[in-house]
């Protein structure tokens, strides 16, 4: 009976459990989360302060009796017990008030490089949750279905998600993965590289969330326009130590990115050379796609397509892509049981 009512009052969500942002779409709904992968904790008890947003307002700025982490920072699960403290908090949050008895089933996307003891960590916390189903995707295919690619078919196609934390690489044929290739390289090492930039060549030390709005505003994979744009920068000088302002170009955050968008190419690269004939063949008609918030780098896309000949492609809405992927897998539990990674 309960069973029964489940399918009528249960709220079943698809997470996309990302290094940089979490997203929770709602069944029936839309999504209902979208925040940064971020909690901050006491540091003497382990207790929720913050999560999301205003745990991401705290970094670099909390004092010492608070942590703030990024629990999926560097490449996969950095702090298991944090990820799941964060994956509850979201599961909560989309279940709102109306925290039913009814059980709900959840599918969540996870990089694809997650090892055995993490996917028992994340699927113990959504059944934690309140989740009776608990089913795990990886990312490329969540992403693919999300940009409506036709991964049932024989075809191969080419998934590329530049995320926070890593890039993931897949050849997708018959709903699944026949290759990846997973860079430890996303939109953090750009800030990274940014961050570098500014202290060897202007003396400046900037904070991450700085790093990251140099990015937004004026980061490029190749040359845009004519004209070039200009930002403030805000930091601290490291020979006076004082607060100081300076002026960086688009060349500069251009020259400052070339490393690491050059792994990301290398990557791909790799991914096509290590794909088997017929599918590489496959690519060249149906091309490369690109999602995650990575891929909205001016000129990505652009750059790919120069450096392998090949139609390259930008997913709508590259941010929401698996999160809309797994939302659809909710609704053809065929298909799920599919792709589901098993354990
Ligand atoms: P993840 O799946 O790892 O959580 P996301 O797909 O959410 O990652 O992408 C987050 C990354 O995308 C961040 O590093 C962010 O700075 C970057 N990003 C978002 N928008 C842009 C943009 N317009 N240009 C460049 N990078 C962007
Ligand atoms: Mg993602």
């Amino acid at each position: 009976m309960i069973d029964f009512l489940s399918r009528f009052f249960a709220r079943d969500l698809a997470v996309d459990l990302g290094t940089a942002n979490t997203l929770v779409f709602a069944r029936g709904e839309g999504i209902v989360v979208d925040e940064p992968s971020i909690v901050a904790v006491r540091a003497a008890d382990g207790s929720l302060v913050a999560v999301g947003a205003p745990a991401k307002a705290m970094l670099g700025r909390a004092p010492g009796s608070i942590s703030v982490v990024r629990p999926l920072k560097d490449g996969v699960i950095a702090d298991l017990g944090m990820a799941q403290t964060m994956l509850q908090a979201f599961i909560a949050r989309a279940h709102g008030r109306e925290k039913t008895r009814f059980r709900s089933r959840v599918v969540l996307g996870v990089p694809s490089g997650i090892t055995q003891v993490e996917c028992r960590a994340v699927r113990e916390s959504a059944l934690h949750g309140g989740a009776r189903e608990v089913y795990l995707v990886a990312e490329p295919v969540a992403a693919a279905v999300g940009a409506g690619m036709p991964i049932g078919d024989a075809g191969g196609n080419l998934m590329v998600c530049v995320g926070g934390g890593t890039t993931e690489v897949a050849v997708l044929s018959l709903s699944g993965i026949v290759h990846c290739e997973s860079l430890r390289i996303g939109g953090d090492e750009m800030d990274a590289s940014i961050t570098q930039y500014v202290r060897k060549h202007h003396n400046l030390l900037i904070g991450e969330r700085q790093a990251e709005a140099v990015k937004l505003t004026l980061g490029s994979a190749c040359p845009t326009d004519e004209e070039s744009h200009k930002m403030v920068v805000k930091g601290r000088d490291l020979v006076s130590g004082f607060p100081k302002t300076i002026t960086v170009t688009e060349e500069e955050v251009r020259e400052a990115l070339r490393e690491p968008v050059a792994q990301i190419i290398d990557t791909v690269r790799a991914c096509l050379e290590r794909t088997p004939p017929e599918l590489a063949a496959d690519i060249i008609e149906n091309g490369i796609m690109m999602s995650g918030g990575g891929a909205l780098l001016r000129g990505l896309d652009h750059l790919l397509r120069l450096e392998t000949n090949l139609p390259v492609v930008l997913a709508d809405a590259p941010l929401t892509c698996v999160v809309r992927g797994a939302g659809r897998m909710l609704e053809d539990l065929a298909l799920l049981k599919k792709v589901a990674i098993p354990t």
